[in-house]
């Protein structure tokens, strides 16, 4: 590769004109890195950081190479070429993430700004950390022309051991930092640096359990393929509390002693809490963690110790995969099958797959882990792509819980109520024995529709095409889409009906309520993302459920993953069908994973669990298939039926959503685009038509399908495609490739 672009200029005779392009973190619409001429003595080799100029702006960038995307034999106008103005002092960005970036920006058909900008957190992370000031007793004699008051004396005595800063000074000696910097300009006490902080190194030494057999296979599969330091994919396949994590921990102890950084993702921020406290039981050190609430100076601070391998082991969500590591050595992708790892807006990219090309630019092992690989996956292992390891039983005997349908049409519950005579008997048999149970109804807040039962008027958001959900312990209607909301109202609005108003329906809310009627002793904690501020919050409520603090559990999606409750025998679901409506692509996948997960939470210790699905449609393949047991029948019939319709992935879809302020010129669009759309035996575009969420934040949204072969380089016809296609006015045009959201 390369040191710099040069090329002869088309300045002064004889001269050589250096440039360079650079990438610059922006959301700005540009295909790629631009060109700067780069001034006389400055060297630059790719991933230097740099400051340029832009339009009245300065940016930091960073010094790309030659890649594809670029003209190189574009004339380059030297006169017009702007100069870098500064190398900047920050750890370069290494080829495999560069790679990664460019990737990316390829496949998803995202401005390459807009991906690199996902890398660089501005501006705070090219600031190195500042050395922190600590203050020390000087040694005697002191000073004699210094008065010594009582404050001042504690703060001496305080300062006899370690240095300390001034506010950790002052506090131990209950005087003010003040005092503590005005005795250091008396010369009462030391001032000195102390290096910047570092995250403290795990002890990879320490033993783990004593592993089962199958557990110590696998382990020592991954091992070797951290000891290769070569790229490939190994899918840990194994039941819920088999100790897949277990297992992964001891290839992360591996790429530990090897001196390297392991990256961990999880497909929740909830669920870091968890995972730090066992990764901190079996290593000694708590991990960096690396997501959306970390504070911006943890960022900063995270970011550095990355970029110069102190952070040995980063865990983190989807973003923490456009980190700077120095030395990575392996990559685990836990729960690889959930759809959380799908990034819905900006840059639309699935962190599963990008993991996969990180690891592949880095050379270097990746471990997809599950209880339900993702049928992507599963194709990839068939290929021969991808090595499955089989962990086919829950560890220390446990055996799997016994899955039963609960038919609501036979045995429907009370009017006005949810839950079916034979779960109220299975979770009233739990409590008895002391025992814990869980129910699980993926739906926020207390009911998703609020209907005028006077003039049947229903309660819908004003910009978006949804109803809106009652939350009941905040008092208010909710839009689940744009986050508008409203108080609930005393009288209809529609016909001003008093008392008039009905709740349809149940969310977790509701079912807390219900179930606080029928099991009026019973300790119960509900549990779903708007009732807990941050994973904080819901780490502590994990915690009280293990404790058993909690007998009864009602829950969200947040509480399937994931968490090992050993009193925890019944998982009731409520609503086992609420999954399957509205016939996506992924709805029987999607709905067997969730739904084997959320059982997975049942008897996993020497009590055996029992899981309840209440269904009105008991016949239904993924519900007899849960009940079965029979995972693999499960996944051969979603096979067989995506290859005859040639869906992923088996075949390839994108989807090209407009939007627009009014759905004619959003159609009429739409309508242009399908007319120049690609067709042919292998590719062909459905649509336009009206999404089925067909407003959103007071937009029109059209969508448009591609559909083709697995042979197609989807990005490619995608571009070429959209290349003749230009927006004006109010019309946005956004383009997912792979897309799992088809509302
Ligand atoms: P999974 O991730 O496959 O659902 P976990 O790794 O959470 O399973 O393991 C389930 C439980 O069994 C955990 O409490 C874990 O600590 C325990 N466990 C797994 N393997 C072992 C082992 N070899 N020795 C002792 N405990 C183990
Ligand atoms: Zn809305």
């Amino acid at each position: 590769m390369p040191e710099h672009h040069t090329r002869p200029g088309s300045v002064a005779s004889g001269d050589i004109l250096q440039t360079v392009r650079v990438g610059l973190p922006s959301n700005l619409p540009f295909a790629g890195p631009l060109t700067y001429a780069v001034p006389e003595g400055l060297a630059l080799a790719p991933g230097d950081w740099v400051e340029v100029p832009l339009g009245k702006r300065v940016l930091v960038g960073v010094v790309w190479d030659d890649t594809e995307g670029d003209d190189p034999d574009a004339p380059v106008n030297a006169a017009k070429l702007k100069s870098v103005a500064a190398k900047l002092d920050a750890p370069r960005m290494r080829e495999p993430l560069r790679r990664v970036i460019d990737w990316v920006a390829a496949y998803t058909l995202a401005p390459h700004g807009l991906v690199l900008r996902m890398a660089v957190h501005m501006p705070a992370i090219l600031q190195p950390d500042a050395p922190r000031v600590a203050f020390r007793a000087i040694l005697p004699p002191l000073p004699e022309d210094v008065r010594i008051t009582a404050a001042r004396s504690r703060v001496l005595e305080a300062a006899q051991h370690e240095p300390l800063s001034a506010n950790d000074l002052a506090e131990k000696a209950q005087s003010s930092p003040a005092v503590v910097r005005a005795m250091a300009d008396a010369g009462l006490l030391q001032r000195v640096t102390l290096e910047p902080a570092k995250p403290p190194t795990p002890d990879s030494q320490r033993p783990g359990p004593a592993l089962s057999p199958e557990q110590e296979a696998a382990a020592a599969h991954l091992i070797a393929g951290v000891e290769d330091r070569a790229f490939r994919v190994d899918v840990l396949d194994g039941v819920t509390g088999s100790g897949k994590t277990e297992v992964y921990f001891e290839a992360i102890a591996a790429a530990l002693n090897a001196g390297g950084q392991v990256l961990v993702l999880l497909p929740e921020i909830a669920l870091t809490a968890q995972w730090l406290d066992r990764f901190q039981q079996r290593f000694g050190v708590f991990p960096t963690a690396w997501h959306s609430e970390v504070s911006p100076p943890n960022r900063r601070r995270t970011w550095r110790w990355v970029a110069d391998g102190a952070a040995r082991i980063v865990v983190g969500a989807r973003s923490a995969l456009f980190l700077p590591y120095r030395d990575l050595r392996l990559i685990v992708v836990d729960e690889e099958h959930d759809q959380a790892f799908k990034q819905e807006d900006g840059v639309r990219y699935h962190a599963r797959d990008i993991a996969i090309v990180r690891a592949q630019m880095e050379g270097v092992p990746i471990c997809l882990a599950s209880a339900t690989p993702s049928l992507e996956t599963v194709a990839n292992i068939d290929r021969g792509r991808f090595h499955r390891l089989s962990l086919p039983q829950r560890h220390g005997g446990a055996s799997m819980p016994t899955v039963e349908i609960c038919d609501l049409i036979q045995t429907p519950p009370p009017r006005g109520q949810w839950i079916a005579p034979p779960l109220v008997d299975a979770v009233t048999q739990a409590l008895a024995d002391g025992e814990q149970a869980l129910l699980f109804l993926n739906r926020r807040g207390y009911a998703p529709m609020t209907l005028c039962r006077t003039c049947g008027h229903r309660f819908a958001c004003p910009s978006c095409s949804a109803w809106l959900v009652e939350h009941r312990y905040t008092g208010r209607l909710q839009c689940h889409h744009c986050g508008h909301q409203e108080r609930v109202p005393s009288a209809c609005s529609s016909c001003n009906a008093t008392e008039s108003l009905a709740a349809c329906g149940p969310g977790v809310e509701r079912i807390a309520e219900e179930v606080a009627e029928r099991w009026p002793d019973a300790r119960v904690a509900v549990m779903s993302s708007d009732l807990l501020q941050g994973p904080q919050a819901v780490r502590e409520l994990i915690d009280s459920i293990g404790r058993h603090e909690v007998d009864l559990i009602v829950g969200t999606q947040l509480i399937a993953k994931g968490h090992h409750f050993p009193m925890l025998t019944v998982v009731g679901v409520v609503d086992a069908d609420l999954g399957l409506a509205g016939g996506d692509l992924r709805a029987a996948e999607r709905t067997f994973q969730l739904l084997t997960q959320v059982s997975g939470r049942a008897g996993r210790a020497e009590r055996p669990g029992r899981v309840l699905l209440q269904t009105v449609e008991p016949t239904q393949p993924v519900l007899k298939a849960l009940v079965a047991g029979d995972r693999d029948a499960f996944y051969r019939a979603e096979q067989a039926a995506r290859q005859d319709a040639g869906m992923p992935p088996y075949g390839r879809l994108a989807a090209v959503i407009i939007s627009a302020s009014d759905l004619g010129a959003a159609m009429e669009f739409g309508q242009k685009l399908a007319a120049i759309a690609p067709f042919g035996p292998d590719i062909r575009v459905l649509g336009p038509a009206p999404a089925p969420l067909a407003l959103i934040r007071g937009r029109h949204r059209v969508r448009l399908l591609l559909h083709a072969k697995r042979s197609v380089n989807v990005p490619a016809a995608l571009r070429d495609w959209l290349a003749g296609a230009k927006t004006t006015g109010s019309v946005r045009l956004a383009v997912d490739v792979d897309p799992y959201n088809f509302l």
